[in-house]
């Protein structure tokens, strides 16, 4: 299935919670989340509660979740999902490390762009290094010791710098030792589960996948 190219508040008001897919403006009133909570997408959204799901629903409305905050399609997820499960450690805890360990993910945390989606581009477009070389595959998975940068021509880009002192907002994880003067960060160790702060509960989406 292609990427979505629809509205990221729309989103959002479908899993009836901020899944943070514009940058600054989430942090504002003008989020669309904050100025009508639990009602979902369209004019007049009908009211969002988990309660109305059945186990199915619940367990499938995670997984969506998961996937639009990393903004993956389907096929990717679940290769994701199929790749946590292959190997040794716990599946759910597994595949969120997998996913946090995307460049795309990496640049986001580390304040080089305001979004996944915006990070996503600064790496396709080719603004990102990797010990020096330039990456320009999002879902290239970063290694202890990684050092993430933006090219030297990128670094006066407005929306880089103003992404960096929006980065106070939602603080740079543990792993990433960022070098904010360098536009640089360094992978100092692998992400653990308890690294990643977002909401998840990645047993239903094993729940979801152990039934499909
Ligand atoms: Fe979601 Fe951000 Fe839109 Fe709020 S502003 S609804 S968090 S994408």
């Amino acid at each position: 299935m292609a990427r979505y190219r629809g509205p990221s508040c729309k989103l959002c008001r479908r899993e009836g919670e901020q899944l943070f897919l514009k940058g600054a403006r989430c942090y504002t009133s003008k989020c669309a989340i904050q100025k009508r909570p639990n009602r979902g997408p369209g004019v007049h959204g009908a009211a969002i509660g988990r309660s109305k799901f059945s186990d199915y629903g619940i367990r499938l409305r995670e997984k969506q979740k998961v996937k639009r905050i990393y903004g993956l399609t389907e096929k990717q997820f679940s290769r994701y999902f199929a790749e946590a499960a292959r190997r040794s450690g716990v599946t759910g805890a597994m595949l969120i490390l997998l996913l946090e360990r995307r460049l795309d993910n990496v640049v986001y945390r580390l304040g080089f762009a305001s979004s996944r989606n915006e990070a996503r581009h600064l790496v396709w477009l080719g603004h990102v290094l990797v010990d020096g070389k330039r990456v320009n595959i999002p879902s290239f998975s970063v290694e202890q010791g990684n050092k993430i940068e933006i090219k030297a021509k990128t670094r006066s880009n407005p929306h880089v710098n103003q992404s960096l002192e929006g980065l106070e907002r939602r603080g740079a994880p543990q792993w990433l030792e960022l070098d904010r003067e360098n536009y640089s960060g360094v992978v100092t160790k692998l992400p653990e589960r308890e690294d990643v702060t977002v909401p998840i509960d990645e047993q239903l989406i094993v729940e979801f996948y152990s039934r499909v």
